[in-house]
């Protein structure tokens, strides 16, 4: 109620009142004035490599103040942020007026690695995380059953295959209820499923279907299948599912950034997109209904859809709703799957290297094409052998210049494990590291084994690439890791998981500072993006893309990182339009 009463105070009654106020308050009127806010425009000069603020930095023994309090908008752009007083003259009688609660603001968080259509498919999905019994599950299906067309595949996830062991369900209630859809319930490990009668029969598994080495189809006295099929099985049933349809691929995309956008995320960088989902993408953007930016990522691996963009060029879209202007390739597998190329054996398998470039690997002769072209390249490199021979490629062709005649930008996707040698070569060549905080508070369970004492002080090293002048940005690599930004940052901030372990982090020594975790997640990830004189920061004449959470991720991210992880998102802006808010009047 006080906001409201503010919200009428002088200059609408003074714009009623005089018609010459109006006029003069109309030319500079805003059509959103943020206010009371704890505004962090993040528009100051970059911290030193060891993570100290700038000396024009907001922050004074140890203590970060916000340096504004208001923001105005006008159409897709930021006209004014400063001092709560000086906003009052952007205020016209058509501004809407959004009281802040004190809550802050930030730049427009970005994930720059995602594979978005993932996280709207689980959104299609029967969620069955938590679920205790088989009615229970069996309620949720047929719930979710109600709105999909008979016939269709209904797929659900999370029923607990280890808890449940003893009692598998069966198909037996489950086809009764829901008879006329085939249903797929994957076991949260993945190491079950769970089908009805219709599914069985979609997947032609009967009384004569053998179960296959490493897995079994549970069969009953008279040795019918009873519904559940365990581990190398599953697939029998699973394969029966068709790949979503054109529309329903558009629809997971949409769904999936509709999610990030509730999330507090004005942007995501896809890590890979082929001829299917950039036609998802570009129909999308074509309808004007993207709710957030996308920086789409060419699939190296869909060789005609990249030589279709080579003769075309890249596309700069000046309002930045579809970008596309950068290549994803991959060099190398994972560490935990043991398919990164290390230098060395891994430390736990004997004459092991990891995949060799070649199976794994990109087109070279494509991906050096494209960069003469003008494209990024995002090359996924995890060993240190997969960077080193990455830095290597990169150096072949930009060949020392910085920045050359050619603004490459290129970026080394996770640089997860990077030899002592290489760390200075990311800054001179001017390639960014693009690394993920929820790998680092996973994967530190069996890093070390995989890596040695050694090895792994070069892994995941935010720090080690800062202090040799690399440009960093962080993202979750969803669906694989929660994209939740709270747990970036507390990942980034401290080196801990969810449960806040280690206490004293997962080696300290690479944490990065609160300041340094944010613009990772925006400012940096601007450039990254060739974006940085468009957003990044918050000031006049950049988009207004902005991020309000409850939480003050520099004040709390310095005193009790832990605190970080309560954190909530209450609005989300991208170019001026309030795509989430926690408050319908917003
Ligand atoms: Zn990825």
């Amino acid at each position: 109620m006080m906001s409201f009463v503010r919200a009428l105070s002088p200059y609408i009654i003074c714009g009623l009142l005089l018609s010459g106020c109006l006029s003069a308050a109309s030319d500079e009127s805003a059509d959103i004035l943020l206010k009371g806010g704890k505004v962090y425009t993040f528009n100051w000069d970059d911290p030193a490599t060891d993570g100290a603020p700038a000396k024009n930095a907001p922050y004074s023994s140890g203590v970060w103040k916000p340096d504004a309090e208001a923001i105005a908008v006008r159409g897709s752009r930021i006209i004014f942020v400063g001092s709560l007083g000086d906003a009052e003259k952007y205020r016209g009688p058509q501004t809407r007026v959004i009281d802040l609660e004190g809550a802050t603001v930030i730049p427009g968080l970005v994930d720059s690695h995602t594979h978005i259509a993932g996280l709207g498919e689980k959104q299609s999905r029967v969620d069955l995380t938590g679920v205790q019994t088989e009615e229970e599950a069996v309620a949720r299906v047929v719930a979710f059953a109600a709105k999909v067309p008979k016939g269709e595949w209904v797929v659900g996830r999370g029923w607990d295959e280890g808890a449940w062991a003893n009692r598998y369900p069966t198909m037996k209630l489950l086809s009764e209820r829901a008879p006329d859809h085939p249903v797929l319930l994957v076991g949260l490990h993945s190491f079950a499923v769970w089908g009805n009668k219709l599914a069985f029969e979609r997947a032609k598994i009967t009384r004569d279907t053998q179960s296959p080495t490493g897995g079994t189809v549970v069969k009953d006295q008279n040795g019918e299948p009873m519904g559940v099929l365990l581990n190398s099985a599953t697939t029998l049933l699973t394969s029966a599912v068709p790949p979503p349809t054109d529309d329903q691929l558009k629809a997971h995309v949409l769904a999936g950034l509709n999610v990030m956008a509730r999330d507090g995320y004005v942007a995501v960088h896809e890590a890979g997109a082929d001829s299917r989902l950039m036609r998802a993408f570009e129909s999308l953007a074509a309808e004007g209904k993207l709710p957030i930016r996308v920086y789409a990522m060419l699939s190296a691996r869909d060789a005609d859809l990249c030589r279709a963009w080579l003769a075309k060029g890249p596309k700069l879209d000046t309002a930045g709703n579809l970008t596309v202007r950068s290549v994803k390739a991959f060099y190398d597998g994972a560490l935990g799957s043991r398919g990164a190329m290390l230098l060395a054996d891994y430390s736990d398998k004997p004459g092991h290297r990891g995949v060799s470039g070649k199976g794994t690997g990109f087109d070279r002769q494509l991906a050096a094409e494209m960069m003469k072209a003008r494209f990024q390249v995002a090359i996924h490199a995890i060993g240190d052998a997969g960077n080193r021979e990455t830095l290597d490629f990169l150096w072949a062709i930009i060949n020392g210049k910085e920045n050359g005649p050619i603004d490459y930008r290129a970026r080394i996707e996770h640089a997860q494990v990077v030899h002592p040698d290489d760390f200075p070569r990311f800054a001179l060549m001017n390639v960014i590291a693009s690394m993920q905080p929820p790998h680092c508070a996973e994967d530190k369970a069996w890093a070390e084994d995989r890596l040695g004492p050694e090895r792994v002080k070069g892994a995941y090293a935010w720090r080690t690439l800062r202090r040799n002048g690399a440009r960093l940005i962080f993202n979750s690599d969803l669906i694989g890791s929660d994209h939740n930004i709270f747990y970036g940052l507390h990942a980034a901030i401290t080196r801990r998981d969810k449960q806040l372990q280690p206490p004293n982090g997962w080696h300290p020594e690479q944490r990065v500072t609160p300041e340094e975790a944010i613009r990772a997640y925006s400012t940096w990830a601007a450039y990254a993006a060739f974006w940085e004189k468009e957003t990044g920061v918050i000031a006049p004449g950049r988009w207004a893309d902005l991020t309000v959470m409850d939480i003050d991720p520099l004040s709390v991210g310095a005193s009790d990182p832990g605190k970080l992880l309560n954190g909530n998102i209450r609005l989300t802006m991208v170019g001026g339009k309030i795509v989430h808010s926690i408050k319908p009047s917003f």
